[in-house]
């Protein structure tokens, strides 16, 4: 039966290694790296991440700073402290949570936010960055997907790898990045024909759709290396989207969830903003340091 691959323990080792490289640019820099994390309203999902991502930030070394805003600000209230943040040196990484209330544009607060700033990779500059191999900010789910697939496999060459969903902020930047690794690439969506005949192929199966139990074992290709991104809240409690007894008995390695994609999406949210602090400060960072 498949091996557990143990996203909490790889995000430890990452957060640990952003901790040091933080420290080390509070020497040289002599400031700390910050993140600015903005909640629009009270959404107790929302308020639990927020509150867990500057945890995570002040025990890497760097500093958080919160702005929790009334449900019923307006955009353009919330454009103006992006705007403020944007023009903060104190401020090297920017996210606001999602999802806003229902009366503001998403998508016009993301590209408001400086690309430089963007650690959450969503701004269409960013997006563009990934898509045509330029230097930018990768959405930290499907890059933390990515570090436990290399973790796991090594170079992923040649590899087939299917991806079940396409969304902006993990299904399409998760296939951007498995194609720059040199994998081949099937991103699968709610209007693929013969879902399991792609997935059968398969040495990499990325499920990101948001239903849980979605993926069956028998789908899965022996030996294939199976990460469930999926989140999902049951009445059993959390559970991915893949069946996991099923898939598990046939993989070679699966994320389990909780405990696999979930810990490293934080831990590369803080990757990204310790590699903005050193853009933004102009302290030179090794190219394989993190
Ligand atoms: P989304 O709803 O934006 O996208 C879901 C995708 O699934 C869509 O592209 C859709 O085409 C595809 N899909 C839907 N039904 C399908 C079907 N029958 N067959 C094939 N494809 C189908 O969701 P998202 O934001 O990409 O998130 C996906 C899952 O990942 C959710 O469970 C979410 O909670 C979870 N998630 C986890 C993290 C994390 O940190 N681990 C981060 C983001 C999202």
């Amino acid at each position: 039966s498949a091996e557990i691959i143990d996203g909490k323990a790889a995000a430890a080792r990452l957060r640990a290694r952003v901790g040091e490289i933080a420290a080390a640019f509070e020497a040289v820099a002599g400031r700390k790296a910050g993140l600015a994390v903005v909640l629009v309203g009270a959404d107790p999902a929302s308020s639990v991440y927020v509150k867990s991502k500057g945890k995570a930030t002040v025990a890497a070394n760097m500093a958080s700073f919160e702005h929790r805003l009334p449900a019923d600000t307006t955009e353009a209230d919330l454009l103006a402290l992006v705007d403020a943040l944007n023009a903060d040196p104190a401020v090297d990484g920017i996210l606001v949570q999602l999802p806003l209330p229902k009366h503001i544009r998403e998508s016009v607060v993301l590209t408001r936010i400086d690309p430089d700033k963007d650690v959450d990779g969503f701004h269409p500059v960013n997006a563009g960055r990934l898509a045509t191999g330029l230097n930018g900010f990768v959405p930290c789910t499907p890059l933390g997907c990515l570090m436990l697939l290399e973790e796991q496999l090594g170079d992923l060459s040649g590899l087939d790898a299917v991806v079940i969903g396409r969304s902006n902020i993990v299904g399409k930047p998760m296939a951007a990045l498995l194609t720059k690794a040199s994998a081949t690439v099937t991103v699968a969506h709610s209007r693929t024909k013969d879902l399991s005949s792609h997935v059968a192929r398969a040495d990499i199966v990325v499920a990101a759709v948001g239903i849980p139990h979605f993926v069956k074992g028998e789908w899965i290709k022996p030996g294939a290396t199976v990460i469930d991104v999926g989140i999902n809240r049951t009445e059993d409690g959390l559970t991915g989207d893949v069946d996991f007894d099923g898939a598990a008995s046939v993989a070679g390695a699966i994320t389990p969830v909780p405990g696999g994609v979930g810990p490293m999406t934080i831990a590369c949210l803080l990757r990204n903003t310790i590699v903005a602090a050193h853009r933004n400060a102009g302290v030179q960072l090794g190219k394989d340091a993190i």
